[in-house]
């Protein structure tokens, strides 16, 4: 007798949910039956306004059908092929339309399965070049207080959130961190890039000197946190990481996990700032959100230093089942069709004035500490109450979701990211629904 047991399909005690409280969520489940375009509906049949494109993803908004049919028809003709020894055509294809999109000097691609796998590729990639040229001495990584890198070993080691990291012992060794550059006291309300701060680029120098510039790889940061709660950076400063870091021969990586696809307003946060980083790390908005892939993007400088050595030695002895995978390749070229024929990966910089006046308006709201904005990205910071972080904002999401809309919050921070598709009428339903709920909140 099979001592399995049987378990209905409503039964939700068995998907034990990714950051999510589980069992608060499982006593009032929140679901998703369908989405289109701006909204998704709940399956009690209520329209959900998507001010967060799902999570930071869905760029293009939802069930877009030329992405649709283009993984409907892949699945149907090549569904698979081995990733090592073994190529097809859309792989190919889709490198080539992102080294078109990206900065230039990002001429070669890696494919991945998520932004916590590009991630890792990067970093081990900016290891090994140094190997490939000689220099094995360069083996220290540099992150940044509040970084967020995904949940792989290597991104939560060189990422900076202490929940993410407390609970699970030793990580990587060999890794620093630069402080963040939150800073309300001076840049409180900024519209878009705050004006101080550019100085906090200098600790780069003296963790650089600390450690010796000869042992030090790379330094990985999100050229806007996103995660952690849409934090900018000051003026200048991502000019100075470039030239502290091309000065001593190390890696600079751009996490453009959320950056990256049009969410600042242009292609890339690279664009945006006008920084070229050597490793460009992508995932989310590639396919839309709809199949998972991230792709990693590095120098020709880079990609060259691999290929030296015998011909029938393999270059990079990494890569995953999945790299280039067609479904997701065509997922990704419909999407990066799909954001050329609409203009989204620079429709955020026309709305942006809009969104930005839209959230200031809400700064004489109760509660509302600081209010911060770039490209189609906001974020509203609550003050916490007194010995309850995160209940006030965890409050406001409850009430938003009932009120029809999704917003994500994290530690007392509302962060708002909705598909660059947004009209200006959405803008407005997202800050009236905030006035209501702000105003209404403990
Ligand atoms: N890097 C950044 C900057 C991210 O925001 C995220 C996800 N929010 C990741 C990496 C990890 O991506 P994934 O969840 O696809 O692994």
């Amino acid at each position: 007798m099979s001592n399995r047991r049987n378990v209905a399909p409503n039964d939700l005690s068995a998907f034990w949910m990714p950051f999510t409280a589980n069992r608060q969520f499982k006593k009032a489940p929140r679901m998703f039956a369908t989405a289109k375009d701006m909204h998704y509906t709940t399956t009690d049949g209520r329209q959900v306004l998507d001010g967060t494109s799902g999570l930071w993803c869905v760029n293009a908004g939802h069930c877009r059908p030329r992405i649709t049919e283009a993984i409907q028809q892949q699945a149907a003709e090549l569904d698979y092929a081995p990733a090592f020894q073994m190529g097809h055509p859309k792989a190919f294809e889709l490198a080539n339309r992102l080294v078109e999109i990206t900065p230039e000097g990002l001429d070669h691609v890696l494919y991945t399965n998520s932004g916590s796998e590009s991630v890792e590729t990067a970093l081990k990639v900016a290891l090994a070049y140094h190997r490939a040229r000689g220099e094995g001495s360069r083996f220290r990584l540099i992150g940044r207080e509040r970084g967020y890198h995904g949940v792989n070993f290597g991104g939560i080691s060189v990422g900076g959130i202490v929940t993410n990291r407390k609970m699970f012992g030793t990580l990587m060794t060999g890794v620093d961190h630069m402080p963040h550059t939150h800073d309300p006291a001076r840049n409180a309300f900024s519209r878009g890039v705050p004006e101080h701060g550019a100085e906090l680029a200098d600790q780069l120098e003296r963790i650089v000197t600390l450690h010796d510039p000869s042992t030090i790889a790379a330094v990985i940061v999100e050229p806007v946190a996103g995660s952690t709660g849409v934090i900018l950076p000051p003026k200048g400063y991502l000019q100075k990481l470039r030239e502290i870091t091309s000065k001593h021969g190390i890696l600079l990586i751009f996490d453009e996990v959320i950056t990256g696809f049009g969410r600042l307003g242009a292609p890339f946060g690279a664009d945006y700032f006008g920084v070229t980083p050597d490793i460009l790390v992508t995932a989310k908005g590639l396919t839309n959100g709809v199949i998972p892939m991230g792709a990693v993007m590095v120098t020709a400088d880079i990609h060259d230093a691999f290929m030296t050595g015998p011909e029938h030695l393999i270059e990079f002895f990494h890569g995953y089942t999945y790299s280039g995978n067609p479904i997701a390749s065509a997922a990704a070229l419909a999407t990066l069709e799909t954001y050329r024929e609409e203009g989204l990966l620079t429709r955020g910089a026309e709305l942006s004035e809009y969104w930005a006046d839209a959230l200031h308006g809400l700064r004489d709201c109760p509660h509302v500490i600081d209010i911060r904005n770039i490209g189609l990205v906001g974020a509203i910071e609550l003050e916490p109450i007194a010995g309850a972080p995160t209940r006030r904002a965890f409050s406001a999401f409850l009430k938003a979701f009932e009120a029809g809309l999704l917003i994500r919050t994290t530690g007392d921070i509302i962060a708002l990211s909705p598909p660059l598709i947004v009209e200006k009428s959405h803008i407005d339903f997202i800050a009236e629904t905030l006035r209501d709920i702000l105003t209404g909140l403990e």
